[in-house]
């Protein structure tokens, strides 16, 4: 019997068949049980820099020793939130951009959506309180979250906020139907992960994030390039929205910030929607802000994480790999259960499992992780029933080769019937 209560998990199926991780190395981790794995996902999308970086260790300890934290609300700070905030400021999308810390990415999340609110009662448009947000979107798990969230069975509970619209993930047509019939001076914002994430991997098709960008500037709302998953080089550049040109107002962080050595996350906020509250005389103060806004260590590993990720160019590797994953995946696709491969963007993709097979069984996308697993790979099962592909940053060719044949062992096991997974569903982030 256990007393942790998993997220996401059955617990009457995950009570008493826990996989526990002990040590990492690289893109690769170890079990209590000494079995080694290829971690195909960098846990959950976050370890971009791999696992057992000393250096960040160290910079802790010694954080930990001379100030484990002082708190940044008002006029407090302490020297590495300063300095981590410059250093994003500095690789912003967006020239002159303001940082807001918070403690990760469902933090980021709101604090996002309630800043374009707030942003909009403060320039004298109060009206605008409609947030859109796409089919299949992980916008993370607090109420804004979960009110955005594009994949059904994550907003099971009721509306917790219902000035809400979801629109069609991938159709700039719709989004601008949607636009007019409920009244472009009403939307504050639409959130936007540039390369879907927890909702199966699914890059945006050719011409969609240019467009819908035009139909939301028009609109005067706020664009908001949520990049919990694709910040931090995980597309090839720091940002996706470098990459793609979306020009965001405001743009939510975590994960790969410190790539999961301490929990951290943010929002990059452009010069037009910092200026209002930055304005001398304005007295706009935003009362928001949380106890481990920018922790002064979780900080320190920030810096150790971003000084390792330029002096090995790791913030463009992904970008030289993204051809190279994408060739070694495609074959399985000719497997017997798999629908397509998706991918081509950076280090994400995920082998999707034949959906007619998953609405017959709906156990399967579990069960193939599993079977991966027991092949030497961990990947998940995500909403729809792909399987996700994420691994850290420094993964090499001979082991992305590796991933893919330990992928192909697993479906194979899979498909010759392994056991049932632990407690697995398909809706996860
Ligand atoms: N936004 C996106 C795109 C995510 O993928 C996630 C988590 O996976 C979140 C927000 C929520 O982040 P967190 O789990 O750190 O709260």
């Amino acid at each position: 019997m256990t007393a942790l209560w998993h997220p996401f998990a059955d617990m009457a199926v995950v009570d008493g068949s826990e996989v526990v991780i002990e040590r990492g190395d690289g893109a690769h981790v170890i079990g209590e049980d000494g079995r080694r794995y290829l971690d195909g996902t960098a846990s959950l999308w976050y370890c971009n820099v791999g696992y057992g970086r000393s250096e960040i260790a160290e910079a802790v300890g010694a954080q930990l020793e001379r100030l484990h934290a002082f708190h940044i609300f008002g006029e407090y700070a302490s020297r590495p939130t300063l300095e981590l905030a410059e250093r994003i400021a500095s690789i912003a999308p967006v020239a002159d951009s303001k940082v807001f810390f918070t403690s990760g990415g469902s933090d980021s999340v709101d604090t996002a959506a309630k800043l374009a609110r707030r942003y909009f009662e403060q320039v004298g448009e109060p009206d605008r309180t409609l947030i859109l947000t796409r089919d299949w979107a992980y916008h993370g798990m607090h109420a804004y979250g979960t009110a955005l969230a594009g994949i059904g069975v994550n907003r099971l509970g009721g509306v917790l906020i219902p000035d809400v619209a979801v629109v069609p993930w991938d159709s700039a047509a719709a989004l601008a139907a949607t636009v007019d019939e409920l009244g472009a001076e009403r939307i504050a914002a639409f959130f936007c992960e540039p390369v879907m994430g927890a909702g199966g991997v699914r890059p945006a098709p050719p011409g969609y994030l240019e467009a819908a960008r035009e139909i939301v500037r028009a609109t005067g709302a706020l664009w908001i390039s949520d990049e919990v998953i694709t910040g931090f080089g995980r597309v090839g550049d720091w940002f996706a929205s470098t990459r793609f040109s979306l020009d965001p107002d405001l743009v939510t962080f975590a994960k790969g910030v410190t790539s999961g050595y301490l929990p951290l996350g943010g929002v990059l906020a452009s010069p037009r929607v910092a200026e209002p509250f930055w304005q001398a005389g304005a007295g706009a103060v935003w009362r928001h802000g949380y106890t481990y806004s920018g922790h002064t260590t979780a900080c320190v590993a920030g810096l150790v994480n971003l000084d390792l990720m330029e002096r090995e160019g790791l913030h463009r590797r992904a970008l030289q790999l993204e051809g190279v994953l994408h060739s070694a995946l495609a074959p399985l696709a000719e497997h017997e259960l798999v629908g397509e491969v998706r991918g081509g963007v950076g280090l994400l993709a995920a082998v999707q499992l034949d959906p007619s097979l998953v609405e017959a069984d709906p156990s399967l996308p579990g069960r193939a992780a599993a079977a991966c697993r027991e092949a030497g790979l961990i990947t998940r099962a995500l909403a729809g029933g792909g399987l996700q592909v994420s691994p850290s940053l420094v993964i090499t060719e001979a082991e992305i080769a590796e991933l893919a044949e330990l992928m192909r062992a697993g479906l194979d096991r899979a498909a010759a019937g392994a056991p049932r997974a632990a407690g697995l569903s398909a809706s996860r982030p």
